[in-house]
């Protein structure tokens, strides 16, 4: 590390005195981090839950393993969808069953809730949908538009409303993410549920950045539909399946597109014709994937007895502090994207770097660990279940060091791999 600057250790000193008076602090040992490693990318693979290798040592031998096929009544199995569904809806405000963890990715709820949303709105020819949206939110609307002779119009948050009273009578459903996935942008979730409605269309928030992070309440803001991955925030695991939330309201004529027979009212009758179960279980599509799911369920345990509203508050600390360090230890040719209003960013922050593909391998070399958005961002996430003042600080010290040395150089030129 370079010479300490005064500012350095000014700095130090706040994150000393910010973390001893954190409340939270203690929840980090809930989680298995390698030591020396400041975690910054729970936003895009949440770290391992303590409580995960145990309960999945458990399913696999005693479950799988000794009870066998028994399982799916002995260890209920049968009912986990709606089980861990109702622990999510614990996260995001709504109250039991309306969420269901099917065992099927983000990109497949997504569909099914567009389907479902287009034909609770049928004669309307017309999906909003947030031009920054993550990539697959946007694919799967154009193709389930092309499919269906609907229309996608991408139209940024801050322009729905406008839209919405020129056109809102053609709009089915508005598909937007509280968060923006790289700028950590926050979005209004309230205002704009509540111009979708005035429309008389339906909104499907995607909440991947939101769940967990921060406190959603979908149920006092009427939302209709909402989905979200596992394995971000929830730190759920690789891969692990993700949710879907239907309003109890709009359960009745729940009509997605792909109904599976784990969705049928009498799925052990394997009978015709299709007849959806009761309430949320309609949702449930194929056999979900046990070991992914169960992980899951261990991984909320780490929200047990957890305030919301304190983890937002730590939260929107440590990446106001983040901030804080960025102007104060880094150069002009970073820009902090994230806004610094904090209640008007989610839980990460990002800075604007050409060359920041380089860095965050660099970064990764010396264990800081973010990641990039191309072509320049820099994503830093922030779960404050598990990462400190200090952290942040850490990684801001580790990114100037990085350019002070020029560290990041052997990586301009190199061959990009996939992820980080
Ligand atoms: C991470 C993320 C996804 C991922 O979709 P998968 O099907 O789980 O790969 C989708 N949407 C948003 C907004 C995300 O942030």
């Amino acid at each position: 590390m370079l010479a300490d600057t005064g500012r350095y250790a000014e700095l130090a000193a706040r994150a000393a005195e910010l973390d001893a008076a954190d409340p939270l602090a203690g929840l980090r040992d809930r989680f298995l981090l390698p030591a020396g490693v400041v975690y910054l990318d729970g936003n895009s693979l949440g770290a391992l839950p303590a409580a995960v290798p145990p309960a999945v040592e458990d399913v696999v031998r005693r479950q799988w393993g000794a009870s066998l096929i028994r399982s799916w009544n002995d260890h209920d199995w049968w009912q986990a969808p709606v089980r861990v569904g109702d622990a999510i809806g614990r996260l995001i405000g709504a109250a039991p069953g309306q969420t269901v963890v099917g065992g099927d990715s983000t990109s497949i709820q997504i569909f099914n809730a567009l389907s479902a949303a287009a034909r609770l709105r049928p004669g309307r020819p017309l999906l909003a949908v947030d031009p920054d949206h993550f990539p697959t939110d946007r694919y799967i609307a154009e193709s389930f538009a092309r499919g269906h002779g609907l229309e996608v119009r991408f139209v940024p948050p801050a322009g729905l409303p406008g839209f919405l009273a020129a056109e809102g009578a053609r709009v089915a459903v508005a598909a937007y993410p509280p968060v923006d996935y790289r700028t950590g942008e926050l979005h209004d979730m309230a205002g704009l549920t509540a111009a979708v409605h005035v429309a008389g269309a339906l909104v499907l928030w995607d909440l991947c950045h939101a769940a967990g992070a921060l406190p959603v309440e979908l149920d006092a803001l009427e939302v209709d539909l909402a989905v979200g991955c596992g394995y971000k925030y929830l730190s759920g695991g690789p891969g692990a399946p993700a949710f879907l939330y239907v309003a109890r309201r709009h359960q009745a004529r729940f009509d997605p597109e792909l109904t599976g027979w784990t969705g049928h009212a009498r799925p052990f009758e394997m009978t015709e014709p299709y007849e959806p179960a009761a309430g949320i279980g309609r949702a449930r599509i194929g056999t979900p994937p046990m070991l992914s799911l169960l992980a899951l369920e261990a991984a909320l345990t780490a929200f047990d007895g957890v305030d919301l509203g304190a983890l937002r508050a730590k939260s929107q600390s440590v990446t106001g502090f983040f901030i804080d360090c960025a102007d104060a230890l880094l150069g002009s040719a970073f820009a902090v994207v994230t806004p610094r209003a904090p209640e008007r960013r989610g839980s990460q922050v990002t800075l604007r770097h050409p060359d920041a593909y380089a860095l965050v391998q660099a970064l990764a070399a010396r264990d800081v660990i973010g990641d990039m958005r191309a072509p320049d961002m820099l994503r830093f996430g922030v779960n404050a279940l598990y990462v400190s003042h200090a952290d942040v600080l850490a990684a801001v010290a580790c990114l100037r060091d990085v350019v002070a040395e020029g560290a990041h150089r052997p990586f301009l030129d190199g061959e990009r791999s996939t992820v980080t």
